[in-house]
C-alpha cells in the first residue's frame, strides 16, 4: 500500500513543517494538480447553478456568538486577539464559511425571483484538531473545503437534495469511484433550537433520500449542532470508506439570522439553509486519490499529463515543436532535452509517476511521429502527433 506522503515526495507535490502542524506547503506542481479539481468542481458547481463567492478567513466574535460556534464549537476554532486591544479575543478563523454567506445573502433584500440562491466558496477553514490526531492530509487544521450554502424555501428541499445527490455520483465516478453509502446523522444532545425544527429538517432529509431510492443508515446523536445531514462515504479500490460528501438541512440559522426574503405575495417569508460539500477537505481528496490510485493518477487529473523527452540533441527540434503543440492545447506537459541519457530521463519520469512519455528519437523526428510509454503499461507505441493531441483533447 502506498502512503500519500511519500507520493508527495516522489511526485513533488506538498510537504510539511514541523512548525505548522496539520498545515501544507504546496510545491509548483502539487499546486497545479489542486487547480485541476477545484476546477473540475468549479465546472461541475456551475451547471448546477451555484456561484462562486469568497469571503474573509478571519471573522468577528459578535458573529460566532451570534451562530453559537462560538458557544458550542470555541474549542476547536483558532481565536485571534489584536495587539495593544483589551484582554478579550475579537475574531476567531473560520471553521466553515456558513456565517459569510449569511452575510452575503443578507447585504440586500432578497426577492423570490433570487430563491433558491446557491453560493459556492472554496474557502480557506481552520480547526484547532488535538495534534495527535493530525495524519498528513487526511486530518489538517488548515484546509479548503467546497463549501456550499443553499437559500430555498422548505418545498425546494427535495430537489436541491436530489440534486446533490446527483453531484455526488457524477464527481465521484470522474474520480474512479462508483460505489458510496449514505447515512442521515440525527440530532445531537446538544443542540439550537426547537424539537419541532429538528423533526421537520430530519423527515425533510429521510423523505428526499427515500424518493430517490437510495439505501440509507440512520445515525442517531451525530448531527451536528445546527442541523441533522446526510453523510456520503465513498468505498476506495483498497477496501477502505471515506466520509466525504454532506448535506445539511437548517432551520435553525435562517431563525437566529433572521434570512427571509420578499414573496410573490409582498410578504416576508423565512427560508430554509442547506449546507453541503461534495468532496469536504480538497486535500484530503488529493490524499485518498494518491492512495487510491498508488500515484498512477487518471490521465485527466495528473498534474503532468505527459513529458516529451529527446534521446539526443538531433532530435531536440521536434521534441520541442510537440512540446509547444501540445501546450497550445492546453495539455500539462514537460520538456527534457538535456544531455542526459534517454534511459535515465526514463527512468525519472517514471518515478515521478509522469502518465505518458513521449520519446523522440532521430527516426522518429524523421517520420513526424513519436514513441509514446504508458505508465504502469509495459511497451510503446509509434504514433502520429495527431492521434496524441485528440487523446488529450478528449479528456476534457
Ligand atoms: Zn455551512
Amino acid at each position: 500500500m502506498f502512503d500519500h506522503r511519500e507520493l508527495a515526495k516522489v511526485m513533488d507535490l506538498f510537504h510539511f513543517e514541523e512548525h505548522s502542524p496539520g498545515m501544507m506547503f504546496w510545491h509548483p506542481i502539487g499546486l497545479q494538480f489542486f487547480r485541476v479539481i477545484e476546477d473540475f468542481m468549479r465546472q461541475v458547481y456551475q451547471a448546477y447553478g451555484f456561484e462562486e463567492v469568497r469571503s474573509p478567513v478571519a471573522l468577528n466574535r459578535s458573529l460566532w456568538e451570534r451562530s453559537g460556534h462560538w458557544q458550542k464549537f470555541r474549542k476547536n476554532m483558532f481565536v485571534v486577539g489584536i495587539p495593544d486591544a483589551d484582554a478579550e479575543p475579537d475574531y476567531a478563523l473560520k471553521p466553515m464559511s456558513c456565517p459569510a454567506h449569511i452575510a452575503i445573502y443578507k447585504s440586500h433584500k432578497r426577492s423570490y425571483r433570487e430563491i433558491p440562491m446557491r453560493l459556492l466558496e472554496f474557502g480557506i477553514v481552520h480547526r484547532n484538531e488535538p495534534s495527535g490526531t493530525l495524519s498528513g492530509c487526511m486530518r489538517l487544521r488548515q484546509f479548503v473545503q467546497d463549501d456550499a450554502h443553499i437559500f430555498c424555501r422548505e418545498a425546494d428541499i427535495r430537489d436541491e437534495i436530489s440534486n446533490f445527490l446527483r453531484m455526488v455520483k457524477q464527481v465521484y465516478a470522474a474520480f474512479g469511484y462508483n460505489n458510496f453509502s449514505i447515512r442521515i446523522a440525527l440530532r445531537p444532545e446538544q443542540r439550537l433550537g426547537s424539537d419541532e425544527l429538528w423533526d421537520r429538517a430530519e423527515s425533510a432529509l429521510i423523505e428526499a433520500v427515500q424518493a430517490l431510492d437510495y439505501a440509507y443508515e440512520l445515525a442517531p446523536g451525530e448531527g451536528s449542532f445546527y442541523s441533522p445531514k446526510i453523510e456520503v462515504s465513498l468505498q476506495d479500490h483498497l477496501g477502505r470508506s471515506w466520509q466525504c460528501g454532506t448535506i445539511q438541512v437548517d432551520f435553525n440559522f435562517p431563525q437566529l439570522f433572521d434570512l427571509s426574503f420578499v414573496n410573490e405575495k409582498g410578504d416576508l417569508e423565512q427560508l430554509v439553509m442547506l449546507h453541503q460539500a461534495v468532496l469536504g477537505s480538497l486535500e484530503r481528496w488529493i490524499g485518498i486519490l494518491l492512495e487510491n490510485h498508488g500515484g498512477v493518477l487518471p490521465l485527466w487529473v495528473a498534474p503532468v499529463q505527459i513529458a516529451v523527452a529527446s534521446v539526443s540533441k538531433k532530435s531536440a527540434d521536434w521534441a520541442e515543436v510537440i512540446f509547444k503543440r501540445l501546450k497550445q492545447i492546453g495539455a500539462r506537459v514537460e520538456l527534457h532535452v538535456s544531455d542526459r541519457t534517454i534511459a535515465k530521463k526514463i527512468r525519472e519520469l517514471s518515478v515521478r509517476k509522469i502518465p505518458l512519455i513521449a520519446v523522440v528519437g532521430e527516426k522518429e523526428a524523421m517520420n513526424q511521429s513519436l514513441n509514446l510509454r504508458r505508465l504502469g503499461i509495459a511497451g510503446q507505441q509509434e504514433i502520429q502527433l495527431p492521434e496524441l493531441e485528440t487523446e488529450l483533447l478528449n479528456l476534457r
